[in-house]
């Protein structure tokens, strides 16, 4: 069995925070691109292990912060109709869409639940006939396996009041819209663990082959990481840009065959907006046509007038790591968890509610 503390040993994590800085080529600009590494880094007090020659950069891997402003708005329109259940995930609730929140439509009546599991939306709509239940379906390749298996269990149930609204994202088309930006400049990527362990090493393999960038997939305890950051330092130093696998306890080379299976039996590619970036080609998941009777979106009227990303807000930049979150003029003055203003500072692994959170200094 492994030990598990080793993992967050302080002697490893100091030799290897020692070996980072031997190494260190010149400066760097690494990006995490998953929110749970972004809250890991802050939480274990890794960025203060690292040469100054490293910028840690956030990418675009928290699902509530890329979930475009538009979708927000649609399921907003959707929680409206009459006898509509509208189910989500706990943390999509609070996400501002144009004019208002989930949580804000469930304060004015509307039938809006949190679900912690897409498998609850089936006994919802089984004790509530007359409703029909919708699921807000967001989220990269870790939860889209569990929505297909809500789908196919829908379907063997004979269940006719189930729908699902989907604006699932894929990771790898993300990264690539990212590297082809003219300005943004990364020299590696931290890649994500949990979705490495469902699509495996294979659809990264363009980052080396195209873009000539490092990459290392990542566990998420603080060795995990900087030993992530490691390999990464000496795959720049010595040109060497490849798929590094960090987490080979958990992550095979060919992913979870059966899981991938799932997401391929109930979706297909399709172009995607992500919030604050734009419509990136073949970066989301919708329902394949023989689930067309469940396809919310073909079912109900979602269409919105055109949606407004909030004034000011720096969304866009921070998830490509143009910018970091104090560099958006409304950090900790008007957006606040709180009060958050952008979808970022939502999220408890999106960047400004982590630079907010774990006490990077800003002017109050
Ligand atoms: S601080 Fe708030 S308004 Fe600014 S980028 Fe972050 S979420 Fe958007």
């Amino acid at each position: 069995m492994l030990d598990m503390e080793l993992f967050k040993d302080p002697a490893i994590a100091n030799r290897l925070s020692k070996q980072i800085k031997e190494s260190v080529p010149h400066s760097l600009r690494l990006m995490e691109v998953c929110g749970t590494h972004t809250v890991a880094i802050f939480r274990s007090g890794i960025r203060s292990l690292l040469p100054e020659e490293i910028t840690l950069l956030s990418g675009p891997g928290c699902p509530v912060c890329v979930t475009a402003i538009e979708d927000v708005d649609r399921a907003i329109k959707l929680a409206g109709q009459s006898d509509v259940i509208l189910t989500t995930f706990g943390d999509m609730m609070r996400v501002p869409g144009s004019t208002s929140s989930l949580y804000e439509e469930k304060a004015r009546g509307r039938e809006i639940r949190i679900v912690y599991s897409p498998m609850d939306c089936l006994k919802i709509a089984r004790e509530n006939p007359e409703k029909k239940v919708i699921f807000f379906a967001t989220g990269f390749e870790t939860t889209s396996p569990s929505v297909a298996a809500t789908t196919l269990e829908s379907r063997t149930l004979g269940l006719k009041n189930f729908y699902i609204f989907s604006v699932h994202k894929l990771v790898p088309p993300a990264i690539s819209a990212l590297l082809s930006s003219e300005d943004v400049r990364l020299d590696g990527l931290i890649l994500p663990g949990h979705v490495s362990t469902i699509i495996g090493i294979k659809p990264y393999e363009f980052i080396a082959s195209q873009y000539s960038v490092p990459s290392v997939i990542s566990g998420f305890e603080p060795i995990d990481i900087l030993q992530a950051i490691y390999m990464l330092v000496l795959q720049i130093k010595n040109k060497e840009p490849k798929i590094g696998l960090q987490y080979k306890r958990v992550v095979c080379p060919d992913g979870n065959q059966k899981a991938a299976g799932l997401i391929n039996t109930v979706f297909k590619p399709a172009d995607a907006k992500w919030r604050g970036i734009g419509v990136i080609p073949q970066s989301g998941l919708k329902l394949r046509d023989e689930f067309s009777f469940m396809d919310a979106e073909k079912i109900f009227d979602a269409d919105v007038p055109q949606s407004k990303e909030p004034s000011g807000c720096s969304c866009g930049e921070v998830l490509r790591g143009v910018k970091i979150p104090t560099d958006c003029p409304l950090f900790a003055k008007a957006c606040t968890p709180e009060n958050p203003i952008g979808a970022c500072m939502v999220s408890t692994e999106g960047s400004c509610a982590a630079y907010y959170k774990y006490g990077v200094s800003f002017p109050l």
